[in-house]
């Protein structure tokens, strides 16, 4: 019989796990938060991910539990695993990845190279750092944001006051995240899979360019990177990936400083976007990997199959229509271009799809993908 993944979540890394699981003869079912979302091809139910009833209904009939994000609650995670579920990655793991506070001080512990932070749980706290750091920090609140919500520069503490007032009413109370404002270079992704038996395979580090706090742009490998911070880069990605006993992909985010060192930003514990360039541009791709990794069945090999690859996400517009004419225009101007559309009706700043190509030489692969996702933009 055919073995069977479950995934939490019916988004875009859901739905682009489909393909894959269909040649690797793997059945995949999706708890989906709601009808009609992006992995609505392969849903078998529609639920709330937050209730533990409906994900260990959802986990029954399958052979492992993953998932499209990361906002599973612990104690849904933890009756999974109680009864018997697997789950990958597990509870134990994944908190580092839901808590951006739990992360730090966890990788600390490691002796990862991290930006100077701390947790403060009101102005004066705040103020204290911003007065250590030159009167400018990155506040952050550590649970629930992406996409650069939840991240806030400010130059005073009254700037996180509306965070603070919010901690104070919630129940469970807490603190805030503020780091050191660091002056990189670039930001980089390390990519590693790691399956429950220990294997681990990681991929090359790539440069992710973002646009308002999103991913606009995605080079692999990283132009100009000296073999030592390649290096570097994957010992880092490998011994969170171990340190933490991640199982599935992980993506770290790092930044690299204008004297060329590498400092983590934070990760992420499923396929990421830093790595869809590895559909089309490597042996294995993430989607397959990450099924692969779950299911503790080997790796596939993560050598990119060109020398470069260049994806460029497709973000929705203020008053974005005709999308069938665009993709069909895409196409036809740029045949070597992979198009990735998630299904999802545009929304201004909403990734959409994807396009990747891959190639010889960085000046065409660079120009080839970006015109090809030009045909979205308004
Ligand atoms: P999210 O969880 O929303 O992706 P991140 O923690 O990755 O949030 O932050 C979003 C972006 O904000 C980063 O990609 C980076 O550009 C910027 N940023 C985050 N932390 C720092 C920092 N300590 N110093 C400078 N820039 C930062």
């Amino acid at each position: 019989m055919a073995l069977r993944v479950g995934v939490v979540g019916g988004g875009q890394l859901a739905r682009m796990m489909i393909a894959p699981a269909v040649e690797l003869g793997v059945e995949l079912r999706v708890l989906a938060e709601e009808p009609g979302m992006a992995a609505a091809l392969a849903a078998t139910a529609v639920g709330d991910y937050r209730d533990a009833d409906t994900v260990l209904a959802f986990a029954r009939d399958v052979d492992v539990v993953t998932f499209d994000h990361e906002h599973v609650p612990q104690d849904v995670l933890r009756a999974l695993v109680d009864a018997g579920v697997a789950v990958h990655p597990g509870p134990d793991a994944l908190r580092f990845a839901q808590d951006k506070l739990l992360m730090r001080a966890r990788l600390d512990e490691l002796g990862m190279p991290q930006p100077d932070w701390a947790a403060v749980a009101d102005a004066t706290g705040l103020q204290a750092f911003l007065d250590a750091h030159g009167g400018r920090a990155v506040v952050k609140t550590p649970r629930g944001g992406y996409d650069g919500k939840g991240v806030r520069v400010v130059s005073s503490a009254a700037e996180a006051e509306d965070w603070f007032t919010a901690l104070a009413e919630d129940a469970r109370g807490g603190e805030l995240l503020v780091e050191e404002l660091v002056d990189f270079t670039r930001e980089l992704a390390q990519q590693v899979a790691r399956r429950p038996s220990g294997d681990l395979r990681s991929y090359p580090v790539v440069e992710t360019v973002q646009r308002d706090g999103v991913c606009a742009e995605v080079i692999a490998p990283a132009p100009h990177a000296a073999d030592r911070l390649v290096e570097v880069a994957r010992g880092i990605g490998e011994a969170i990936a171990t340190g933490l006993g991640v199982t599935g992909m992980l993506a770290v985010e790092l930044f690299e400083t204008s004297d060329h060192r590498l400092l983590v930003n934070e990760l992420a514990m499923r396929p990421h976007n830093s790595g869809h360039w590895s559909q089309d541009g490597a042996v294995t791709g993430q989607f397959e990997q990450h099924l692969r990794a779950v299911l503790d069945l080997p790796l596939g090999d993560t050598r990119p199959r060109e020398p470069w690859s260049v994806m460029v996400n497709i973000l929705g517009g203020p008053a974005q229509g005709g999308l069938e004419e665009r993709f069909a225009a895409a196409l036809d101007a740029h045949p070597a271009a992979k198009v990735h559309t998630y299904g999802k009706s545009p929304r201004p700043g909403r990734k959409v799809g994807h396009v990747t190509v891959a190639g010889a030489h960085l000046d065409d692969v660079v120009y080839e993908s970006r015109a090809a996702a030009a045909h979205f933009l308004e």
